[in-house]
């Protein structure tokens, strides 16, 4: 296996907070091993154009505090052909790296094992998406910050919620997978879930929140995961349809459940699992992803990582009913 000097470092698809301490963790652990580090802007797409600059430490100073990616990010359609992986390569070709650190969600690393696969090169993923789809590490980076803006949104929707004695259908990310929402409803004591692993009966659901507020609530809060066609909106205007005497209200989360400085627990899963990037590629690992699971640093094979049917445990929808009553 030819002997790796430099190491090129990109964050690719949505950004999520906590992507610049795995950042840092990459390049210092990396320096601190004896390697260079380049830094890769705009993510598959600044690969193929050869967006590339040499980081010191210097550069990745000061970031851990701070949500966003500075590398950017972007979505790149031409890196899902093989002739924009070509590209790519000739750029890690020209810029003298030798390996790869991919910083992304289920895509990001499905371009990752192509391009290790095509090229023979050693790719190393991180597991750098807020909505949490990737097997084989207990969370992903991004998601526990996310989790803990919604949970401050929704707290204050209820402030308004008690007071003017409403129903609100709370939109959050995830339109894949409904850890967020899910989760979510369980720590903001919300009434009920509508997430994309499960079909949601609109009878059933206004039954279960006329219930509550008849009974001793002042409020219900209903927390949706964003989809094209059964979001937040839609369940309001079924409910406000059949069920006039509800005053129902939306609230859509959007794109402020991105951004964000990262919490604790996820500046230290970005630094351990930056820094177990660098100790895999002097294991000689590659296309793998670095998780934790149970504590424990693990490498999970790509092709593992990114199977689509990562779900939430179904326990959790019995916990939110037997608790929202
Ligand atoms: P998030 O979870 O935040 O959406 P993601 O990494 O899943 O992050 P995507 O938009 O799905 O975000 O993917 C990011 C990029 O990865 C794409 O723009 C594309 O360049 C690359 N990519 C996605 N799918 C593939 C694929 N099947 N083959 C090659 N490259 C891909």
């Amino acid at each position: 296996m030819a002997k790796i000097n430099c190491i090129g470092i990109l964050t690719s698809g949505g950004d999520a907070p906590g992507m610049n301490a795995a950042i840092r963790a990459v390049t210092r652990a990396g320096i601190s091993n004896g390697f260079s580090i380049k830094g890769i802007y705009r993510g598959y797409e600044g690969l193929i154009k050869g967006e590339v600059k040499a980081f010191t430490t210097e550069d990745v100073s000061g970031i851990i505090t701070r949500g966003g990616t500075i590398l950017k990010t972007a979505r790149c359609k031409e890196f899902t052909t093989h002739e924009g992986r070509e590209k790519a390569y000739e750029t890690c070709k020209r810029e003298g790296i030798d390996a790869l650190v991919v910083i992304g969600g289920n895509g990001s690393l499905t371009g990752a094992r192509d391009f290790g696969m095509e090229f023979d090169f050693p790719v190393i993923g991180l597991p750098g998406t807020i909505d949490n789809d990737l097997y084989g590490t207990d969370a992903t980076i991004g998601y526990d910050t996310t989790m803990n803006t919604i949970m401050e949104c929704v707290d204050r929707i209820r402030d308004t919620a008690n007071s003017h004695e409403r129903i609100f259908f709370v939109e959050v990310m995830g339109r894949d997978a409904g850890f967020l929402a899910q989760n979510c409803a369980i720590a903001c004591g919300a009434e009920a879930a509508i997430v994309p692993e499960e079909t949601t009966d609109v009878d059933q659901l206004a039954q279960f929140m006329g219930r509550g507020i008849r009974k001793s609530k002042k409020s219900c809060i209903v927390i949706v995961s964003e989809s094209p066609k059964c979001g937040a909106l839609y369940y309001a205007d079924r409910v406000k349809k059949e069920f006039p005497g509800f005053d129902v209200r939306v609230s859509i989360l959007g794109h402020l459940q991105r951004g964000g400085s990262p919490s604790a627990h996820d500046r230290i899963l970005a630094s351990c699992t930056g820094a177990g990037a660098i100790e895999a590629i002097k294991q000689g690992q590659r296309n793998v992803m670095v998780g934790i699971r149970n504590n424990e640093v693990v490498y999970v094979p790509f092709s593992e990582c990114i199977r689509t049917d990562k779900r939430f445990d179904k326990r959790l929808i019995t916990v939110l009913n037997e608790l929202s009553i």
